[in-house]
């Protein structure tokens, strides 16, 4: 693991010039994480006044660049305030139910059946396209009259400012502006520009694996299982799509990747059904493959003076168990909750005991998600005889004791720590 702390940055613009705008909230970012704050804070503070804006680099009729081929596993806690957001109706390719969940390794005894009925759902959560879901969440944005929206319009750093409001400097089509507010929210991602210009380090690891996504045709059908094949090399996973393709995540060591890629079709399906097996049956065809080198990369801080880090800019983790955009979104969730209260009680939303609340309540989601993520990338991808053991015996108990079982489930399924209300289905 190693630690990076960005150069410091200097509040490096003469002060005088004012800024062309002022907000409450100015969110940095308008990916999956900032996108869905933006909707989020419209619904439930829109009719207290409080004035949002969006930032994205990304040009108004573009969808950003993260919105690609990749599948994304919705947790139940995510799609319950999703629906409630108004975005999972906007959805306009059906999604992948979750019935069941089966997690086995190549090489090991253990393997385990999650069954949703079981635990008294219809599914565990909702596969969707990152694409189908990025229109859908553009398409609730268009739909919010009081949201400002910049684009294209990419952060820059900060310029001088005073205690009650910071002011970001911001490139745009008509030059560099500046654009001030009480709360300003980094939702831009790994490479976090943001994070940078507040001076807040992070820790990389590399976990030396390339994963490759895909969408693949089967013989037969999704029947509700979302399938995960453990390797040395990480994980392979086969999950439900709602349009009766498979959506297929191949994870291969670092030094394998390049050859991987130069695979043609044909042959990369006889890869796929080797790491997999015929669980699903025979794979008939495959869509255009994207690849992702797998890091962690997890902030230090997550507050500053006036701003706060959510969603990938605070931690990027490993996607084997499906959690990155799940816990960005309950990191989105709670800080409207936070803003909330603070203008119940007549405080500055931006202020320093709003944004230590904010952190004290994300501690221990933020904790347990990052061990389970790690943790599982790391022991799944252990060859030793002893990580062997050890995995088998994992699995052989989870797939024994009903109680694990329920902790472990209602964990994936976004229920850790302190639940935002609209993730338990409670109105805004
Ligand atoms: C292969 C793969 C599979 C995954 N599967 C799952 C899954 O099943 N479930 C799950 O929960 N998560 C999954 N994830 C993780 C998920 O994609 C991320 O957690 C999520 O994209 C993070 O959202 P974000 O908004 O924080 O960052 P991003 O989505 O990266 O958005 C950042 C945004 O900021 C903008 N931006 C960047 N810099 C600037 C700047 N200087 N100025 C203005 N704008 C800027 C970008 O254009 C972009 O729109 C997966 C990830 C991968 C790679």
């Amino acid at each position: 693991m190693s630690s990076h702390a960005p150069p410091p940055t200097p509040a490096d613009a003469p002060p005088e010039a004012p800024p062309a705008a002022s907000h409450d909230v100015l969110i940095v970012g308008g990916g999956l994480v900032g996108a869905s704050l933006a909707i989020a804070l419209d619904l439930a503070l829109g009719r207290s006044g409080l004035d949002v804006a969006l930032l994205e680099a990304a040009p108004a009729g573009a969808l950003p660049a993260v919105f690609d081929q990749r599948n994304l596993s919705l947790a139940e806690a995510s799609v319950n305030a999703l629906r409630t957001l108004g975005v999972m109706p906007r959805l306009r390719t059906p999604t992948g139910a979750i019935r069941r969940i089966h997690i086995s390794r190549s090489g090991d005894f253990g393997r385990v059946r999650l069954e949703a009925a079981e635990h008294g759902r219809d599914s565990f959560g909702q596969v969707v396209v990152a694409r189908d879901f990025g229109e859908a969440l553009e398409a609730t944005l268009a739909s919010l009259p009081r949201l400002r929206r910049y684009r294209p319009a990419r952060f820059l750093g900060f310029a001088a400012h005073g205690n009650d409001r910071r002011v970001a400097r911001v490139a745009t089509d008509a030059g560099e502006s500046r654009i001030a507010a009480r709360l300003v929210v980094a939702a831009d991602g790994t490479a976090s520009a943001v994070r940078d210009a507040l001076g807040i380090a992070t820790q990389h690891h590399d976990y030396d694996q390339t994963l490759f996504v895909a969408r693949v045709r089967g013989e037969r059908a999704p029947d509700g299982t979302a399938w995960e094949r453990l390797t040395d090399h990480g994980p392979t996973a086969v999950l439900p799509r709602g349009d009766g393709h498979y959506g297929v995540i191949h994870g291969v060591a670092r030094d394998e990747a390049d050859a991987v890629a130069a695979l043609d079709d044909a042959a990369f399906l006889v890869r796929l059904q080797q790491a997999f097996g015929w669980r699903a049956g025979r794979f008939l065809d495959v869509g255009p493959r994207n690849a992702y080198p797998m890091q962690r990369v997890l902030a230090e801080r997550t507050i500053a003076p006036r701003a706060v880090l959510v969603g990938n800019a605070a931690q990027t983790l490993h996607p084997i168990g499906a959690q990155g955009f799940n816990l960005g979104l309950r990191d989105a969730l709670t800080l409207v909750e936070c803003i909330e209260d603070a203008q119940a009680r007549g405080g500055d939303i931006g202020g320093a005991d709003t944004l230590a609340a904010w952190a004290a309540r994300r501690r221990e989601d933020r904790e347990r998600t990052l061990a389970f993520s790690d943790g599982l990338a790391r022991t799944t991808a252990n060859p030793s005889a002893l990580a062997a053991t050890m995995r088998g015996l994992g699995l052989f108990a989870l797939d024994h004791d009903a109680a694990l079982r329920a902790r472990v489930v209602g964990g994936a399924m976004g229920y850790r720590g302190d639940v935002p209300r609209l993730c338990r289905g409670e109105a805004a």
